[in-house]
């Protein structure tokens, strides 16, 4: 499939996970993928060769999500060695999960700057390019967590719920200008971040309460941002994908 031939994508976090499952999956239907990762620098280069032997533009760069300066002079970088950016897909995130009275002030401004203050760091940027290609399709990660809200994760809850707010946004004030906006809501997905799901009765007490009665892949989320990213959703915006085996329904 082609689905994104002549496309440049950029996507925070695609050295691991649910991010490199999004990169591998555009490289595979034609696009250019420009990738960022924070800290996994080798993981990151060895994807960006193993990707451009299929012909196609592909590079790692170093960029912390939640600055803006990184995020500014990202795309004035990719803009310069691409040409152009038609899809940006806000990916990078973490967890500090912990009940409310154990939170530091510290670890919640780290998750709301790394989880919605990237997303605004990037899209900020982004969006002037996109007007005046007046073109452009932003996908933002968010979470089920961000929908239903979850004991222990108030922080991460509360990115996460912020990032669909922004995209609904966004959506309207861009629409008009033929730019896409839409959030990705993954439930449980198999990846470094949810190491915890394997571990005994967690994962049972989790899976009894998920219809498709098995955890999801990187790729299933992947699938979804290919559809989000290609001409195949081109009158969907400002929508919440929830990608979740009906966890969320
Ligand atoms: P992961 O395996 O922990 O990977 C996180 C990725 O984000 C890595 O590439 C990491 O780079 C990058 N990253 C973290 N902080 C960054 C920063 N400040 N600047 C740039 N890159 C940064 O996580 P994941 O499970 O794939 O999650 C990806 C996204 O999906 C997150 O937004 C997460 O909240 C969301 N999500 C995940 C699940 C799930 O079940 N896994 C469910 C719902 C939503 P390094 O490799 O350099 O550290």
């Amino acid at each position: 499939m082609d689905l994104l031939k002549d496309k440049v994508a950029i996507v925070t976090g695609g050295s691991r996970g649910i991010g490199e499952a999004i990169t591998r999956k555009f490289v595979a239907n034609g696009a250019d993928v420009a990738f960022t990762y924070l800290s996994s620098e080798d993981k990151a280069n060895a994807l960006a060769n193993e990707l451009s032997a299929s012909g196609q533009k592909v590079k790692a760069y170093k960029s912390n999500a939640a600055s803006y300066e990184d995020s500014e002079s990202l795309i004035d970088q990719v803009m310069k060695e691409f040409g152009k950016i038609d899809i940006c897909v806000n990916n990078a995130g973490i967890s500090r999960d912990n009940l409310l009275l154990r939170v530091a002030e510290e670890q919640w401004n780290e998750v709301i700057q790394t989880n919605l203050g990237s997303v605004y760091n990037m899209t900020k940027q982004i969006i002037r390019p996109m007007i005046k290609a007046r073109s452009g399709s932003i996908i933002n990660i968010s979470s089920i967590i961000g929908v239903r809200g979850n004991a222990g994760q108030s922080s991460y809850a509360a990115s996460k719920a912020g990032i669909i707010g922004f995209t609904k946004s966004i959506a309207a004030e861009l629409g008009g200008r033929n730019i896409r906006s839409n959030a990705i809501a993954p439930g449980f997905i198999e990846t470094d971040m949810t190491h915890y799901l394997g571990e005994g009765d967690n994962a049972k007490t989790y899976l009894s309460k998920i219809p498709l009665a098995r955890f999801g892949t990187a790729e299933e989320v992947a699938n979804v941002a290919l559809f989000l990213a290609s001409d195949l959703s081109s009158y969907i915006t400002g929508q919440v994908i929830c990608t979740c085996g009906g966890l969320n329904m």
